[in-house]
């Protein structure tokens, strides 16, 4: 039976360019893809590991899946790729916060510059583009500069598509680089809409987290390689090393899990009419958490999945100086208002901070650990 929109439509099959459809973001857009739709995916990205389990030419929609390996940077194929598709996906980006300040030049270019021509393909020859942002644009928040009393207030710590500032610290704190780069480009495609009407939707997730997000130093990516704070205290947990709290863990984040997350996409795909021209904050304003207290969920799952006592592992603080080095600042706080994206496409997160966690570390744990013990066994030299 084919498959309607939310006003009751047939959904037309599409061609969608994924850029940046190989990363943690991508490759559950694929997998949905695939199994759920009868889309075609052509992904550009410099590595497929993370979707090589959907390439195999002997799974039912090899027909409907291409990858091209491809650095978007410097690739004429770029445009023919957009111009075959109905619509293009740009996740292509830098978004690990200890690159901020070790690669900002990367930082700067990956996230607008080698985004703008994506953008005038997509005006030139007519093509809605979704475009990946982050909650990270909005800075931080206006509470975070007022007395305690005054931080209570949700008009200083919520975040709001069509009415929150965005503050970031000064220049010398490069974390802000990401932001400021993210939000030329948000303000690029909001131009080119106004002038040339170009048809887009910006995306602004705030911490999707699951399986498959970045990497285990030393086990698939480089041992001396920060990842984000999910894979930073999965490679603790595993390892049996304490968890690091930067500054005390004291900065608030909200989780939202991939497969809710990957629902609110599916949405603004196939239902143009709804999502075109807007942005929407994707997040789970239930799942606070402080980072010291996500450490303390973390451990309580991981002991659920592995034989390791709870007792046995632990925290610790440490500088952010000494864990990023130098330039490093934070955003304190990130609560999504999700009116925009409840009343334009009726989604809502539904998966509370403890399940995706234990769904996660059981990932993690049967992914990585034998890797790890088989590393961790070495006589040292
Ligand atoms: P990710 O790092 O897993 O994915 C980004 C992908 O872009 C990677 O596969 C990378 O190889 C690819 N890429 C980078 N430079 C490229 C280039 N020059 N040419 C081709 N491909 C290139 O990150 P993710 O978590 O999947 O994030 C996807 C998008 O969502 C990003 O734009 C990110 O800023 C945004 N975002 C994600 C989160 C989150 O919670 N995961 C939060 C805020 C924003
Ligand atoms: N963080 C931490 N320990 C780690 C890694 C990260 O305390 O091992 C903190 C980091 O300082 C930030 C939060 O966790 O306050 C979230 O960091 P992440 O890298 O996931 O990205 P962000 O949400 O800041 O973009």
């Amino acid at each position: 039976m084919a498959r309607v929109n939310l006003d009751g439509n047939p959904i037309p099959t599409m061609a969608i360019c994924m850029i940046g459809g190989g990363g943690f973001i991508g490759s559950h857009i694929c997998e949905m893809l695939m199994a759920e739709t009868v889309h075609k995916a052509i992904v550009v990205d410099v590595s497929s590991d993370k979707i090589n389990h959907l390439l195999d030419k002997s799974l039912p929609w090899s027909h409907r899946i291409e990858y091209h390996q491809m650095n978007i940077k410097n690739d004429s194929r770029l445009e023919t790729l957009i111009k075959a598709s109905d619509l293009t996906i740009n996740l292509a980006a830098i978004c690990t916060p200890a690159d901020y300040n070790t690669r900002p030049l990367d930082t700067i270019y990956i996230n607008f510059i080698d985004a703008i021509p994506v953008i005038k393909f997509c005006t030139e020859n007519n093509k809605r583009l979704i475009h990946f942002s982050t909650c990270e644009v909005y800075g931080k928040t206006i509470g975070s500069f007022l007395p305690q009393e005054y931080r209570k207030d949700p008009e200083y710590y919520i975040l709001k598509e069509d009415v929150s500032p965005c503050i970031f610290g000064p220049v010398d704190k490069q974390r802000w680089s990401y932001a400021c780069a993210k939000q030329m480009t948000d303000r690029l495609i909001y131009a080119e809409h106004a002038e040339n009407g170009l048809k887009f939707t910006i995306v602004r997730p705030f911490n999707w987290i699951g399986p498959r997000m970045d990497f285990i130093p030393g086990v698939d990516g480089p041992s001396d390689g920060v990842p984000r704070v999910l894979a930073c205290f999965s490679n603790n947990l595993l390892r049996g090393e304490p968890l690091k709290l930067v500054d005390g863990g004291q900065s608030q984040r909200t989780f939202l899990y991939i497969k809710d997350a990957i629902e609110a996409v599916s949405l603004m795909i196939d239902n143009p009419e709804r999502a075109n021209g807007q942005i929407f904050n994707v997040g789970n304003p239930d799942n606070e958490v402080s980072v010291k207290e996500l450490a303390e969920h973390m451990i309580r799952a991981y002991a659920k999945v592995s034989d390791v006592p709870t007792s046995s592992l632990q925290t610790q603080n440490v500088s952010s100086e000494d864990f990023y080095g130098k330039g490093y600042d934070d955003s304190d706080r990130r609560i999504p208002d999700m009116t925009n994206i409840t009343k334009q496409l009726g989604w809502k997160p539904t998966t509370p901070l403890d399940k995706l966690l234990d769904v996660t570390l059981q990932y993690q744990h049967q992914t990585y650990s034998r890797a790890i013990n088989k590393e961790l066994s070495k006589p040292s030299n």
